[in-house]
């Protein structure tokens, strides 16, 4: 069964403003996060990155860097299994596994959270109410993975970027993704017009701890 308030899942903010939540899901990982923060950096971006937690206990020293770059960061599970190849024991463990590895690193109880795949389950979900996450989606991927993850697609997609959307990117490699593409695209949005007029943010100024 559900639990109660499955549905109470962000998939995007506002459209009244022009404001864009970019958000970089599987790292950190030390050949393509390090010089994504520094690209953010330059343009005094905030952003989200929602890490794993086999990827966090690799590299504890650039989860602390996203920390220092007041960049929010969010638990997405242990291994990247997908969730439903998983038993509802194992969903739990991959979410508790991740929650505690980015606690002890950061000091702080986690509030965000992005399952795997985008796909849940009602133990995924409940876990993540147990632990008092707030569930986030997304609303536009630039799907810089697979065969779809040129670099022609993935700026075709950035630039489509509208007020309100929350961002799928990634910055590691698991899977097929393709990072290097994503950030190079990225790069070149972010020199263009249009970015100048739009304010990028951290998740967390849109979401509200739950009570
Ligand atoms: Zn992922």
């Amino acid at each position: 069964m559900w639990p109660n308030g499955f549905l109470n899942i962000t998939t995007r903010g506002a459209s009244s403003e022009p404001r864009v939540y970019l958000t970089f899901d599987d790292g950190p990982d030390p050949r393509f996060t390090p010089p994504l923060l520094d690209l953010l950096a330059e343009y005094e971006i905030r952003a989200s990155f929602f890490v794993l937690g086999e990827a966090c206990k690799a590299y504890p020293k650039h989860i602390r860097q996203l920390a220092e770059g007041g960049h929010d960061i969010g638990i997405h599970s242990y291994t990247h299994d997908h969730p439903w190849r998983l038993s509802a024991a194992e969903a739990r463990a991959e979410l508790q596994r991740c929650y505690h590895t980015l606690a002890d690193i950061t000091g702080s109880p986690p509030t965000l959270f992005r399952p795997a795949y985008g796909r849940f389950r009602p133990a995924t979900l409940q876990e993540a109410k147990a632990l008092q996450l707030t569930t986030v989606l997304w609303n536009r991927s630039v799907v810089d993975w697979g065969r779809w993850g040129t670099l022609a697609g993935i700026s075709r997609r950035l630039n489509a970027v509208k007020p309100g959307d929350i961002v799928l990117m990634h910055d590691a490699r698991p899977d097929a993704n393709r990072p290097e593409n994503s950030q190079i695209a990225l790069r070149e949005f972010l020199r263009s017009d249009k970015a100048t007029r739009l304010s990028f943010s951290g998740l967390s100024q849109l979401i509200k701890k739950p009570s």
